[in-house]
């Protein structure tokens, strides 16, 4: 690797191996060189003492307002940003009601730039990837994260070159082209797409964001913890419902919670973490309804093709996250999918992906089965816009009834 390092002012400190413990300096890698298992960031713990939330609060609406907690981006010389974050914490009383719920909010993440939570993400990893000399940015994705990147690359100065499955949603396709940089069509599933990632990383130098910088990477889904602290007013939700593909948004929001706690931010009080997953790619809630401690790999199917990773490289982590936390998993058929999406945009006015349609029925579900409490404060997370997976519900909505412009018409319409 020619890239160099100067993360300017960040609080990271080193990668740490998650099993072994082992540490190496801050550079674009992502595996332990002693047990190859992954690499996270790790912090020094008196920089991360300097953030308060008078900080926090003088910073951008943004998860720029977060840089003292981020590994990268402090440096505006390098910060790749379009506007990510500080997207609505919305109450959502009447799903609340539909559900039979006390007090239920939707952290409603089609607010971000490219319509998905993958901004946060995306942002982080290629101000990580510009620090460290990179000019090509790449990607294995399965529609969000390619939006994401081939914008924020556009944007940054980068040159991009995504790479996703020849069978995603006609809308993730356009909005990645539209950015006018390299997007290559696999004729396979994510998990080949990823495979041929890792292949390709070995021989260019490209940051790879969920590759060779996905340390990094991983780190901006820690926006989506804190700021849902921040906007119930610095403190914790009782009960979180995370939508999974790797599994790594679920762990790094308990992350940040750990971290807000432990930093003085927050009040340490408890909370318990939600797994949701599409029953046609359930690796990891499979996983937990069997009490295994190990994923086994599946071939993704369904309309949730966001979160259609059959190899999930978190789904361990995951896995320890809700046990420990005391949450649970669940699995959500095609059918209740499209019903969360309409149940959420019917009661709440919001539109959400295929993800968000699973997120909501398996809430649904977790409440049936006794897991969610339905008297505690509950956060759920929508981390796509609806006008992206238009087909998982444009054959079953349309005009109630089309008619000539005329009065007589409408009257006899009987839409009055
Ligand atoms: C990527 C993605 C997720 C979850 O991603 P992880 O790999 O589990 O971090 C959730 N929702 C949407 C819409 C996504 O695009
Ligand atoms: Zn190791």
């Amino acid at each position: 690797m020619t890239a160099t390092l100067a993360l300017t002012g960040s609080p990271a400190r080193a990668l740490k191996c998650r099993e072994c413990g082992n540490e190496v300096p801050l550079a674009p890698v992502h595996v332990c060189t002693e047990c190859f298992a992954p690499l996270e960031v790790a912090y020094d713990e008196d920089a991360l003492r300097t953030v308060t939330h008078a900080s926090i609060e003088a910073g951008p609406q943004t998860i720029w307002r977060y840089a003292g907690l981020l590994p990268a981006g402090q440096d505006e010389a390098t910060r790749v940003d379009l506007g990510a974050g500080m997207t609505q914490l919305r109450p959502a009383p009447n799903l609340a009601k539909a559900l039979g719920m006390r007090s239920l909010y939707v952290k409603d993440d089609s607010g971000n730039p490219t319509h998905s939570f993958k901004d946060r993400v995306v942002s982080v990893a290629l101000s990580a990837a510009k620090a460290f000399g990179f000019t090509t940015v790449s990607c294995a994705s399965t529609g969000n994260l390619a939006n994401s990147v081939a914008a924020h690359a556009a944007r940054a100065g980068l040159r991009s070159v995504v790479f996703i499955p020849d069978d995603l949603e006609q809308g993730k396709v356009v909005q990645t082209a539209v950015y006018g940089q390299t997007l290559v069509a696999v004729s396979g599933t994510y998990d080949d797409v990823n495979r041929l990632c890792s292949e390709i990383a070995e021989n260019e130098d490209w940051a790879f964001v969920n590759v060779n910088v996905r340390p990094y990477y991983a780190e901006g889904s820690k926006t989506l913890g804190y700021e849902v602290a921040e906007q119930l007013g610095w403190r914790l939700p009782e009960q979180v419902v995370i939508p999974m593909a790797s599994g790594s948004l679920l762990t790094k929001v308990d992350k940040a919670f750990g971290e807000l706690s432990r930093l003085g931010l927050v009040e340490d009080s408890p909370y318990k973490v939600f797994g949701a997953q599409s029953s046609g790619c359930s690796p990891i809630a499979t996983a937990y309804e069997n009490g295994w401690d190990t994923v086994q790999p599946v071939k993704p199917s369904g309309i949730a093709k966001s979160l259609a990773i059959g190899n999930p490289a978190d789904g361990p982590y995951a896995l320890d996250t809700v046990r420990r936390t005391g949450g649970a998993m669940g699995h959500v058929g095609d059918a209740e999918i499209v019903e969360g999406i309409r149940l959420l945009a019917e009661t709440e006015g919001l539109f959400g992906e295929t993800a968000g349609g699973v997120t909501v029925a398996t809430l649904r579900q977790l409440l049936a089965s006794g897991a969610v409490d339905p008297d505690a404060e509950t956060v759920l997370y929508n981390t796509g816009d609806g006008l992206k997976t238009i087909d998982a519900v444009a054959g079953l909505v349309g005009p109630t009834v089309t008619i000539a412009p005329s009065y007589g018409a409408f009257v006899k319409s009987g839409v009055a």
